[in-house]
């Protein structure tokens, strides 16, 4: 049977510098849809069961908002 391999990077959204932007440019550039949010006004947050580790996401935050650095690897 072959497994999905899991991402080695699951990226993160920092609560305290997300702005919950009207248009995150963060979610427009996610392929997969990883990038959630519920009601605008919100900050997003990473869906890992959606997120294949990318990391084209981070970048593109303009306020860097996206972490990678403490849950690498974790689900
Ligand atoms: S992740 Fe970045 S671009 Fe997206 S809503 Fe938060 S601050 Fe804005
Ligand atoms: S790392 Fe890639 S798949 Fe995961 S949320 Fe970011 S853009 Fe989407």
């Amino acid at each position: 049977m072959i497994s999905h391999p899991l991402p080695g990077k699951i990226p993160r959204i920092d609560p305290a510098r997300c702005r919950a932007c009207r248009r995150c440019p963060a979610r427009d550039v996610c392929r997969s849809k990883a990038l959630r949010a519920l009601d605008p006004g919100e900050p997003p947050w990473v869906d890992g069961n959606r997120c294949y580790g990318c990391l084209a996401c981070v970048p593109v935050c303009p306020f860097g908002a996206i972490d990678v650095g403490e849950l690498s690897g974790q689900r």
